[in-house]
């Protein structure tokens, strides 16, 4: 694991702590979650849910999650067996990859690709195969014949990630289409993360790649509350998938972790039940957050890409006079006062992504305000 040092979320978060300078790198709220879900946890925590739940996760959080497929995407799991709770999606994702995956197999990424995708393949012993998502009409996507040509005798999985961070594309119903008939085409398993399955904006439609023909049997799907509600720390996450897939994922989760985290697993089966109106609020105050930013930055100078859904934005900085976003964010803090992301981190290919830069904007409208300002200073 030596490649893989520290993540560039902690460095850029500690660059900005030491700077004092705004922090729109690392992609969390600088609000809270839904009150009453709150306090459900604080409830739980007082009337004594503070011992280990059961290994999959306390039944309450897996029934609401099970319904949370059915009535959002009319997909059907059994909260006993296909259903299965996990620290956040982080370890979804790793449990996955080394329940499904042998030293040596290879698991197809789009790249700009999540860091712990990198790490958890390499943790398996299994190789990436990136394939690169690329600007075209505004938008980052992918080439179907790439993404066909990447597929070998050795491919186990493709990991899919909509919408995407770090580059606020949300697959199409055609793009979502083409990967499921290359995974039944050659017989590939889907491992999906969609954390942000509730941000998107400008009514583009998160589809789980499971509702598409014969790829429930063959997909894993993951989430987490993070996003949804507003509360990164709480790290509660699950994967759905048929009874094999689960209890292979499972069977590494309990040597991994076992459990965890009692009274904020409680709190979200409460969340998924009783506010996915806040949920819909915090969908559009944050549609609102990207174009205060998308607008700012355009004002100081970036050419802004438009995002369709997660935290983020892509900024291209060759209109402001640089060309690599890994020197002009190292340099951001001392020049302006803000922190951002390079993108080109998120790849085996850095040159592609060279000249983007990603910024959060989920953040108060003060806070981006102020970002902008001094932003302008560029
Ligand atoms: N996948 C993606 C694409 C993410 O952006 C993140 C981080 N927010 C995660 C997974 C990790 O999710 P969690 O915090 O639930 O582990
Ligand atoms: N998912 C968050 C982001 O992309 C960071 C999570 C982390 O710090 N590992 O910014």
């Amino acid at each position: 694991m030596r490649e893989f040092g520290t993540t560039v979320f902690a460095t850029m978060t500690r660059l900005a702590v030491e700077t004092g300078s705004i922090n729109l790198g690392q992609g969390f709220p600088d609000t809270d979650g839904p009150e009453a879900m709150l306090e459900r946890a604080v409830e739980a925590i007082r009337g004594g849910l503070n011992q280990y739940p059961p290994g999959p996760g306390i039944p309450e959080l897996r029934q609401a999650v099970s319904e949370h497929q059915k009535d959002g995407y009319g997909l059907d799991y059994d909260p006993d067996g296909e259903v299965l709770v996990t620290v956040g999606a982080t370890e979804a994702i790793a449990a996955t990859v080394l329940a499904l995956c042998e030293p040596g197999d290879e698991v197809i990424v789009f790249e700009p690709y999540y860091d712990s995708y990198a790490a958890a393949i390499a943790l398996a012993g299994a190789a990436r195969v990136p394939v690169p998502l690329r600007v075209d009409a505004g938008r980052f996507t992918f080439d179907p014949g790439e993404l066909a040509a990447a597929v070998g005798p050795r491919t186990r999985a493709i990991l899919v990630n909509s919408p995407h961070n770090p580059t606020g594309t949300v697959f199409t119903r055609e793009e979502l289409a083409s990967i499921a008939r290359l995974c039944e085409e050659h017989d590939l398993i889907a491992i999906t993360d969609e954390v942000y399955e509730h941000l998107t904006f400008d009514g583009v439609e998160h589809l789980p790649l499971a509702t598409f023909p014969g790829m429930r049997e063959r997909t894993v799907t993951i989430s987490s509350a993070g996003k949804t509600f507003s509360v990164t720390g709480w790290k509660i996450g699950w994967v759905c998938a048929p009874y094999t897939l689960v209890s292979a994922v499972q069977a590494v989760k309990q040597f991994m972790t076992f459990t965890s985290g009692a009274p904020w697993q409680l709190a979200v089966a409460y969340g998924l039940r009783h506010e996915m109106e806040w949920v819909a609020a915090q969908r559009a105050s944050l549609s609102a957050k990207r174009d205060r930013l998308a607008a700012g930055l355009a004002s100081s100078g970036f050419e802004v890409l438009r995002s369709a859904g997660t935290y983020f934005i892509q900024a291209d900085i060759r209109s402001l006079g640089f060309d690599d976003g890994l020197a002009f964010t190292r340099q951001l803090p001392e020049r302006a006062g803000v922190v951002a992301i390079p993108t080109q981190v998120f790849y085996d290919h850095p040159e592609y992504g060279a000249r983007y830069v990603r910024f959060a904007f989920c953040k108060r409208d003060e806070v981006i305000d102020e970002a902008v300002d001094r932003l302008k200073r560029l």
